[in-house]
This record gives C-alpha cells, sequence and structure tokens, in this order.
C-alpha cells in the first residue's frame, strides 16, 4: 500500500506542480458530472496528460462514478472485469 503511494508521488513529472494539482482536484467532480467549462475542462486535460498522480485519481473517480450511476453498461465491459477493477479500486484506496 505505502509502496503504491510513494510511485504515484514520484511519478509526477517535472511539469507538474502542486499548485495544478490542487486546481485539478478541486475540478475533479465536477469533471466528472460533466459540469466544467471548455476552459477548466482544457486545464484538467492537459494536466493529467502530464501528471500521472491526477490521472490516476481522475481515472479512479471515473470508474466509481460510473459503476455507481451504471454508466460502465454503455461500454461493452464484462461483469467479471467490472467487479475486478472496483476490487482494485478498494484495494488502493
Ligand atoms: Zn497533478
Amino acid at each position: 500500500m505505502e509502496s503504491k503511494f510513494k510511485e504515484a508521488v514520484s511519478g509526477k513529472s517535472e511539469r507538474c506542480n502542486d499548485t495544478d494539482c490542487e486546481k485539478v482536484a478541486d475540478l475533479l467532480n465536477a469533471v466528472v458530472d460533466g459540469e466544467v467549462t471548455a476552459e477548466e475542462q482544457e486545464f484538467f486535460n492537459a494536466h493529467i496528460e502530464d501528471c500521472i498522480s491526477c490521472f490516476e485519481s481522475h481515472d479512479k473517480q471515473k470508474l466509481l462514478k460510473g459503476l455507481v450511476s451504471g454508466h460502465l453498461k454503455r461500454i461493452i465491459v464484462p461483469e467479471s472485469l467490472a467487479l475486478s477493477i472496483k476490487a482494485k479500486i478498494q484495494e488502493t484506496v
């Protein structure tokens, strides 16, 4: 568990800075809900392309939301895969 955390932290690219990460963390929920402006979305996209840790938290958030609201059904994902992803998320949180 601890090594995973360190990995995420050291995986930050040099272009990534903490202020941006904080902004992205603030935007995260709104982005997942699709409630951001085009400008915010652009900033968010650009950041998670460079920042592994923000990308991972966005991915996790998106997956959780999808699983909860059932949006994953629109994508063709085998039930077993969805469940194993869910289990993985719970392991790493
Ligand atoms: Zn970041």
